[in-house]
């Protein structure tokens, strides 16, 4: 027996960044092929799970939504503990929330870390590209401004015209795998 038997992981993947930058949105597009104009915002934290075949090995991913904290711009050790990877998502309309994306990434790396010191694998989501594509021009100083945060990398994203948000989660269990 034990032929079919495949390697399971299973990963906590925190999604953080300003209220209404588009987390549920990413979310919900990713596991439930769905996008909503309006979601009503409830108290707490939220999961999903997106199953994925990778290689002949099954990948859970739990992704960890949160909702009405946001604006405290900072969460607790509890809810980032055993986090493997991170989307942090900002609003690509909004110049604030982006600003507010190196506070998430500095709260993060201050409260979670992988068993052997390193930081968890972070991916940088500029969210609504559907809005208005200015971001691809400025290509280059996005790759270095990853750099000089930690970030494995960025994708454009939206969720609305379900544009890159499977690849850039591809990417990221990529990373946390290779850091596994
Ligand atoms: P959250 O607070 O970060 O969870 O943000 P939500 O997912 O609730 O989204 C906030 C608002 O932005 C909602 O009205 C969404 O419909 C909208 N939204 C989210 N993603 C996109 C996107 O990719 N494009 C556009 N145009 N709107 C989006
Ligand atoms: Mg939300």
């Amino acid at each position: 027996g034990g032929q079919n038997l495949r390697k399971e992981h299973l990963y906590k993947v925190l999604v953080i960044g300003d209220l209404g930058v588009g987390k549920t949105s990413i979310i919900r597009r990713y596991v439930h092929q769905t996008f909503s104009s309006n979601y009503r915002a409830t108290i707490g934290v939220d999961f999903a799970l997106k199953v994925l075949n990778w290689d002949s090995e099954t990948v859970r991913l739990q992704l960890w939504d949160i909702a009405g904290q946001e604006r405290f711009g900072n969460m607790t050790r509890v809810y980032y503990r055993e986090a493997m990877g991170a989307f942090i998502v900002f609003d690509v309309t909004r110049p604030t929330t982006f600003e507010a994306v190196i506070k998430w990434k500095e709260d993060l790396d201050s409260k979670v870390m992988l068993a052997n010191g390193q930081r968890i694998a972070t991916v940088l989501l500029a969210n609504k590209c559907d809005q208005g594509r200015e971001l691809s021009n400025n290509g280059i100083k996005m790759d270095q401004f990853c750099k000089d945060h930690g970030f494995v990398g960025w994708f454009e994203t939206s969720a609305k015209d379900n544009l890159n948000i499977s690849d850039a989660a591809n990417f990221l269990v990529k990373h946390i795998m290779a850091t596994e």
